[in-house]
């Protein structure tokens, strides 16, 4: 993974000591020996983590953090404080400023990479986020703001795998604070109950009497639908080997005891906040599949979809030897729409267009805008008759009302309708395609706002 690293320190060999370390591992980094510095830095350039010296001189790094957290423009770049080992209430002041965590000088190896990999990994999801939300804007779809809003991480359902009951009291009364949790002292019993309770988080002690916390974990990355629960575990002062082992197995993260209760919140947010932006990306997938098949001014279906689908339909109806009818539909003289009173206005009886067109066929009927003012109307066990009976109605309702657009404007609309019916078991969706088009020429030199089927 590649991320960009700003690191903000006002002597020089802490910034070179970090920089060592994190090019090490195949970081790219920036660096800033003051406040102000680390300002434009993240306004100009931005970066996807921020490792935040708090004593500096002139501007220190609480009034960095909170100016970056202010700034809706920066106020994404995870912000990493790095306080001195003495100084505890360093951190209640951090997390009031918006850090996202912490590191204690001198800084740990292990704990720096993995402070840096988790946030960056958050990032990564942040700005995808952004992107897909841009993109769906400009294929006409409005991006839900609240999807980039609930950056807080906050109310998550945690379950905690832990049994000493001095140790699972405390944690449990600070998180609750600001989350839900669960508390199971049997790791087997978690394994059994996880797959179906909907948890955001697992916090797991490696300290458990007579089982290792570790195997859970392990058993848990093995199992397709628990890979993506985010993993936080619970060590002992001096526990490297295991840390790395866990790490290495796909634990997202990890506290050291005694917990400090600020780290503790701050770790936790982060993993909730990953967990629910790949949720949302997810979900976003589905939409996205969606808007491939649909048309983003009308709802209906596009041409894409009607290609594919009209095969379908076409195979079917030869196999069962059953009738299939189509329709195509054209607004007359749609073009003196745009002309007179605007593309907007063309836009509003597109739509309008589409909802009575949606509205006046059978749920098994298939409607799709082919482009432009021209529609389809797919019909499955409908022979010539029947099609034209509801080819006839379509073209009244939309010529019996008008059609309203907006500082009460009114308009009269007319269509035209063309309809084939599926002719013979060698007949192709071309050719029916092509044989209701043909009825649909006629239909408009014939004078327009009329039905005409296909002659075959
Ligand atoms: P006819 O009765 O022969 O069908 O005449 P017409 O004016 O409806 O047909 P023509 O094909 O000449 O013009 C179609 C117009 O539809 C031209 C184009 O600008 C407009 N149009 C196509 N797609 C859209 C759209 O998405 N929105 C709007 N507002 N107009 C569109
Ligand atoms: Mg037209
Ligand atoms: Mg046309």
């Amino acid at each position: 993974m590649t991320a960009r690293v700003l690191i903000v320190d006002d002597i020089e060999a802490n910034v070179k000591l970090l920089e060592a370390r994190l090019t090490a591992e195949y970081f790219e980094t920036l660096t800033a020996s003051s406040g102000e510095q680390a300002l434009q830095i993240c306004a100009r350039e931005g970066a996807d983590v921020v490792l935040l010296d708090v004593m500096m001189p002139g501007m220190d790094g609480f009034e960095v953090c909170r100016r970056l957290k202010s700034d809706p423009k920066t106020q994404h770049i995870p912000v990493v404080m790095v306080t001195a080992l003495d100084q505890p209430s360093d951190k209640v002041k951090g997390l009031v400023a918006g850090a996202d965590d912490f590191l204690t000088k001198p800084v740990d190896e292990l704990a720096l990479i993995t402070r840096v990999k988790n946030l960056s990994r958050l990032k990564m999801l942040v700005d995808e986020m952004f992107m897909r939300a841009t993109t769906g804007k400009q294929m006409g779809m409005t991006p839900d703001p609240s999807v980039l809003g609930d950056s807080a991480g906050l109310g998550g359902k945690i379950l905690l795998v832990e049994d000493h009951a001095r140790s699972a009291e405390r944690i449990i009364e600070t998180l609750s604070e600001e989350h839900t949790i669960d508390l199971e002292r049997d790791p087997h019993q978690a394994l059994i109950n996880l797959p179906d309770s909907g948890y955001d988080l697992l916090m797991v002690s490696l300290s458990l009497t007579g089982s290792d916390g570790l195997r859970l974990c392990s058993q848990l990355r093995s199992l397709d639908r628990m890979r993506q629960l985010p993993i936080l575990i619970i060590s002992e002062p001096g526990e490297d080997a295991r840390l790395f082992r866990g790490l290495e197995m796909g634990v997202n993260d990890y506290l050291v005891r005694p917990i400090d209760k600020n780290e503790m919140m701050a770790r936790v947010r982060t993993q909730i906040r990953r967990k629910r932006y790949s949720d949302q990306l997810r979900n976003h997938l589905e939409e996205s599949v969606e808007l491939a098949i649909t048309d983003s001014l009308t709802g209906l279906y596009n041409r894409h979809y009607m290609d594919r689908h009209l095969q379908t339909l076409v195979d079917e109806a030869v196999q069962r030897g059953k009738p299939l009818s189509l329709l195509i539909v054209d607004i007359d003289y749609f073009k003196a729409v745009n002309d007179t009173h605007g593309h907007q206005a063309g836009d509003e009886v597109l739509r309008e267009f589409s909802r009575r067109l949606q509205k006046n066929i059978r749920g098994i009927d298939l409607a799709c805008r082919l482009g432009g003012e021209e529609f389809v109307v797919m019909m499955p066990e409908t022979d010539l008759t029947k099609a034209y009976a509801v080819a006839e109605r379509l073209r009244q309702c939309i010529a019996s009302d008008p059609f309203h657009l907006d500082q009460d404007k009114q308009l009269t609309v007319t269509a035209s309708v063309g309809i084939a019916t599926l002719d013979g078991i060698d007949d192709t969706p071309e050719g029916l395609l092509k044989r209701s088009d043909e009825a649909l020429y006629s239909a408009k030199r014939d004078g327009r706002n009329r039905v005409v089927a296909d002659a075959a």
